[in-house]
């Protein structure tokens, strides 16, 4: 095994066989060397600065019914809500005052005009006001017209997650209203229309294999994926989807170290992406998932920056961390865990992946 990961750590690819190894790593020890190698790569592409996106979480209002999801159409038991204009340009100016460097704007996936019109004028009136500021969207599948009118606005980069890259395990999280050719022409249109592309997966999910994530991670190579955000799935107390026996610790902590492993194995395979070290990773450990995450090779965390009036509402799985905590003490508390693990905060820096930079600068010298 050590000798797969010396060899991950120079750059040679691995066999699909060779990568599942990797996820499916249970020995601390072993997986402490995966982590440090994955570690060193990171330093070497991308550095110890850890980018931060003030994440707005501006409605819950979703036409879709993923499987998986707390705020899924079908859930009768929680408040609707969209944040006003206003509402989203104050959460943008938080994200702003604090040097964040960007901000990512996510919520239920709505193609209904009013809605794609909302989301376009928001983004102009990020960029009007905060022109430095990058600007990410996660709103779900949209036609290429839509990307390209919120392109246009100023948005520069979208999070699509693929949620698993295998058409079968697809096709049985999602029920009908997703369907998984669908879901690759968006990633397509999102390239075309010129934004840097994030993608990802849930791990862990009932009766996904190491095999199904090591494949995982060969679709984002091939997609050419800018940013990756990944983690654990978590079980969703009114969402459907749930593992046919019972939740135990034992299987939440196999969830995580699969998290750890994937962002390992993902850092070692791309080199250059950035790697976001997410939330659901801080459900499963409060104390310390985020920043293990930057210790096995992530390199972006997305701190909630809007009010904590509707984080209830805003549950897409449960358990999640930081619900009554302000952006301030949020901030707070981020700064002092990443300093604590000899990393610092790249603020007032727009973050931009340096694998989208590098074919950037390729296409311009051709
Ligand atoms: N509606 C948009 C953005 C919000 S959902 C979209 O679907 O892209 C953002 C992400 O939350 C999804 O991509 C999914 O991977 C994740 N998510 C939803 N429910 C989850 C759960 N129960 N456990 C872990 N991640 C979940
Ligand atoms: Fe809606 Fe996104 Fe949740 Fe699916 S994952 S139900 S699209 S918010």
């Amino acid at each position: 095994m050590r000798d797969v990961i010396a060899r991950a750590e120079a750059g040679e690819g691995l066999s699909s066989e060779e990568t599942a190894s990797l996820i499916a790593l249970e020995d601390d020890s072993l997986c402490r060397a995966l982590y440090a190698a994955a570690y060193r790569v990171k330093l070497r592409y991308v550095g110890n600065g850890v980018y931060l996106r003030g994440l707005i979480e501006y409605s819950n209002i979703c036409a879709k019914n993923c499987l998986y999801c707390g705020i899924r159409r079908d859930n009768g038991r929680i408040r609707r809500f969209e944040l006003t204009l206003e509402e989203i340009l104050a959460a943008a100016q938080l994200a702003f005052e604090y040097g964040y460097g960007s901000v990512v704007l996510q919520g239920g996936e709505r193609s209904d005009g009013r809605a794609v019109d909302l989301i376009e004028r928001a983004v102009r009136r990020i960029k009007e006001s905060f022109p430095a500021l990058g600007i990410t969207l996660s709103c779900g599948e949209q036609s290429l017209a839509v990307y390209e009118r919120w392109r246009r606005a100023g948005a520069d980069r979208y999070l699509l997650r693929i949620e698993s890259s295998g058409r079968a395990l697809f096709e049985r999280i999602h029920p009908a209203d997703s369907v998984f050719d669908e879901r690759l022409e968006a990633l397509k249109a999102l390239r075309t229309a010129g934004f840097q592309v994030g993608t990802g997966v849930m791990i862990g999910l009932p009766g996904q294999t190491p095999q199904d994530l090591a494949a995982d991670i060969a679709f984002f190579r091939t997609l050419d994926a800018d940013m990756i955000g990944m983690g654990p799935w978590l079980p969703q107390r009114d969402a459907p989807l749930h593992d046919e026996t019972p939740e135990t610790p034992e299987k939440a902590a196999r969830r995580f170290r699969w998290g750890l492993n994937m962002i390992a194995a993902t850092r070692l395979a791309l080199r250059d992406v950035n790697i976001a070290s997410t939330t659901a990773l801080q459900t499963l450990r409060p104390a310390d998932g985020r920043e293990l995450g930057l210790l096995a090779g992530a390199n972006v965390i997305m701190p909630n920056v809007g009010e904590v009036e509707h984080r209830n509402d805003y549950q897409l799985y449960d358990g999640k961390p930081d619900l009554d905590e302000n952006a301030r003490s949020i901030r707070l508390a981020l700064e002092r865990s990443i300093a604590g693990i000899g990393e610092h905060i790249a603020y007032n820096v727009p973050g931009t992946p340096r694998h989208y930079l590098a074919r950037i600068s390729r296409r311009s010298e051709e």
